[in-house]
């Protein structure tokens, strides 16, 4: 078979068709249209079946439908808005057309007696169901109208290209689509039954006959999407795992376990490590070990004492003579690390070093020069670490805590800057459990460890839900515990991003509750405090001299304090499942058994009562990451809605999740066996959106 005889249609300009110019070019490249194989892969939202036509007496609302009648009735009605209503009948029934833009000839056309057919989507409107703006034709006896013999596709469109022209624009494309300008570029061998020929899944879908299974074809699960789905996860598997390749090819100093240095540290630490925590330091030991980089994230539930597993890995990287980095996504939490490390690592006679980014200057050059001399062993800081000045002079490890927070672009550009300060092992962390599926797809280049069991002598946490109608008593709550010497938070949220609202509405609700708890001492922290008031706050609450802390949700990452076992959050419903989790998870730190009391503004919308009764029935990271998946979709799970990545153009990882453990398989065999592919599937289906993964 020759397989030059047609150029690939990725090469083939989208110019090179008829009627497209610069002018609809540029257009075409908004919706990441460059080629003609762009266009072919840009396939249908949807479909609508102008197929058949529907006898009004069998309308359902919401439904895109063709029917025909006879007008009875066509008048201007004065309600809210002025409108032409229309009304239509056949044999079956009676229903209206509503037209909000009407013109007087038009008016004049329709009218009593006249036979039509109306293509349009019903609704319920004033008068039953309804079609607002319908598209129409004037039924003559003499020429009859065709019906459409295909379902009629819908694009996703953009301003200035109608459905109309990407339809004839699709259909150029497709005659110029064979088996051979369509490659083919999963290998053979790499399916385990014959797929379905490319071209031929990509023809029917653009125009499915009249009688394909629509409702399949809406779901997304029609054997046809499934395929190109599958290979569209591909894809983007192939691409991590690019970015892994790219990473290891560069290898790194390998460092040898130090036994005697980890032995004195575990003595020293208080508490023995959890089968877990063993566990997933001997793969992170292994791993360091090993002449390339370490590439490795670790997973575990709020309090499952990451941390300290850090510190050994630290630990390994400063007994081989190299410096370690640990970064934290806020300042609360970097402060934290701070302090644990301090504490753990220096009666052991390693320094360690810190870099915040509100730190006065002159501070920060004494840091930058410990940190460029190496007398600074383990450095800790927020993302102040990777600033360009940031000099190490030699360093082996980098670990990235609460990596949950960043989004896959941010993530990879984070270890972009890590490796180019020097080629070092990478650890990354996080509290947040990824359900397994979205772990498959957004984790592919890192290897995983999951520390999944709690250090002993906790207590679940128990958790209730009140309305904001009975705060009087959860004020009293509060003080009961405050005065039988627990310590309790109290979070406040806002539902705008902004941090000087947010830090306002802490601000009036810590006045109110010092005014109705004039005896408990009240602090209050919020990300508009300078860090030395926070630091200052924190730590009274950290050693008992506050007893309630009103915080916002800065508060939501890391902070330890065992002997707080309450915590109030206002407004739950407007959080993630994800992000309550976080915050519940400041509490049942200690022996004293520990509550949550959700304090929500009712009525409640019908999510945010899911997620209260997510709430209330687990305490397991996981279970809470998988509902969570189930209510908000994987952009916000991973933290992506707002930098607009994760977006498939086809696949759902919800719907196609089963599909990942066979994606993997696949990018595995074909990584190895046949690298000459992944560029062409790459560009395929992220064409330049895969800028984050030329590291
Ligand atoms: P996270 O995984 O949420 O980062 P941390 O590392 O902050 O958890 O640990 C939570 C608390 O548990 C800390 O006070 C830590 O010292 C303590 N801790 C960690 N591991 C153990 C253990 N094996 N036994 C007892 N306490 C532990
Ligand atoms: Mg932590």
């Amino acid at each position: 078979m020759d397989k030059t005889a047609a150029p690939s249609l990725a090469q083939v300009d989208v110019t090179a068709l008829k009627g497209v110019g610069k002018q609809l070019a540029d257009k075409l490249a908004k919706l990441h249209i460059h080629s003609v194989q762009d266009l072919l892969f840009h396939l249908p939202l949807r479909y609508m079946d102008r197929t058949r036509i529907t006898p009004i007496g069998g309308l359902q609302p919401l439904a895109n439908v063709v029917i025909e009648g006879e007008i009875r009735a066509c008048d201007v009605a004065f309600g809210r808005r002025r409108s032409l209503v229309c009304r239509l009948q056949d044999g079956t029934g009676l229903m209206t057309l509503r037209f909000f833009h009407f013109s007087a000839a038009q008016k004049k056309r329709l009218t009593v007696g006249a036979k039509i057919r109306c293509f349009g989507e019903t609704r319920r409107g004033a008068s039953g169901l309804e079609i607002y703006h319908p598209e129409y034709d004037f039924l003559d006896s003499h020429k009859p109208l065709a019906l459409e013999s295909k379902l009629t596709p819908v694009y996703p469109a953009t301003e200035g290209i109608t459905q109309a022209r990407l339809r004839s624009l699709t259909e150029q494309a497709l005659q110029l689509m064979d088996n051979h300008s369509l490659q083919e570029l999963i290998p053979d061998d790499a399916w385990k039954h014959h797929p379905y020929p490319l071209a031929e899944a990509v023809a029917y879908l653009h125009h499915p006959p009249k009688e394909a299974p629509i409702d399949e074809l809406l779901e997304g699960t029609h054997p046809y999407q499934q395929r190109l789905a599958f290979e569209e996860l591909l894809a983007h598997h192939l691409s991590m795992l690019r970015v892994r390749q790219k990473l290891q090819s560069a290898g790194a100093e390998p460092l040898p376990i130090p036994s005697a240095l980890l032995a004195k540290f575990r003595q020293q630490l208080g508490f023995e490590l959890t089968g877990a925590q063993s566990r997933v330091a001997e793969e992170i030991a292994a791993d360091l070990s090993q002449p390339f980089p370490m590439l490795r994230l670790v997973q575990g539930d709020v309090g499952s004492g990451k941390t300290v597993v850090a510190a050994l890995a630290a630990l390994q990287a400063v007994g081989n003579g190299l410096q370690a980095a640990i970064m934290a996504p806020t300042e609360i939490l970097a402060e934290q690390h701070r302090h644990s490390f301090t504490q753990w690592l220096e009666p052991l006679g390693i320094k360690v070093g810190w870099l915040s980014g509100r730190q006065k200057a002159a501070l920060r050059r004494e840091q930058l020069a410990a940190i460029a001399s190496g007398e600074a062993q383990v450095v800790v800081g927020t993302h102040a670490l990777f600033q360009d000045e940031v000099v190490f002079a030699d360093l082996g490890l980098t670990v990235i805590d609460e990596q949950h927070r960043f989004g896959v672009n941010q993530r990879l550009a984070l270890r972009q800057k890590a490796s180019q300060q020097a080629r070092s092992h990478q650890l990354i962390m996080t509290a947040t459990p990824i359900p397994r599926t979205l772990a498959m797809s957004a984790y592919a280049d890192l290897d995983c460890s999951i520390i999944d069991e709690l250090p002993p002598g906790r207590t679940p946490v128990s958790t209730v839900a009140i309305s904001n109608e009975r705060r009087g008593q959860v004020i009293e709550r509060v003080r009961a515990a405050c005065l039988s010497g627990r310590q309790a938070y109290w979070v406040c949220t806002l539902i705008e991003e902004s941090e000087a609202l947010e830090a306002k509405a802490a601000e009036e609700v810590a006045e109110q509750l010092r005014h109705e708890l004039p005896d408990i001492a009240i602090g209050l922290v919020h990300g508009r405090l300078k860090a030395a008031d926070k630091e200052v706050q924190m730590s009274e609450f950290k050693q008992g001299g506050l007893q309630l802390l009103v915080a916002t949700t800065v508060i939501e990452v890391g902070v330890d304090v065992p002997n707080a076992s309450l915590m109030i959050i206002e407004n739950p419903e407007r959080l993630g499942l994800a992000q309550l989790h976080q915050l519940r998870g400041r509490v049942g730190r200690g022996e004293a058994e520990s509550h949550c009391v959700l304090l929500y503004g009712s009525p409640l919308s019908q999510h945010g009562r899911e997620r209260i009764t997510a709430m209330r029935e687990t305490n397991d990271g996981f279970v809470i990451a998988e509902k969570d998946l189930q209510l908000r979709g994987p952009g916000e799970v991973l933290g992506t809605r707002q930098t607009g990545e994760v977006s498939f153009r086809l696949a759902d990882l919800q719907r196609d999740g089963h599909l990942l453990p066979r994606v993997k398989e696949v990018a595995t065999h074909i990584a190895s066996k046949h690298p000459e592919v992944v560029e062409g599937l790459i560009c395929r289906w992220l064409g330049s959106a895969e800028n984050y993964a030329n590291v």
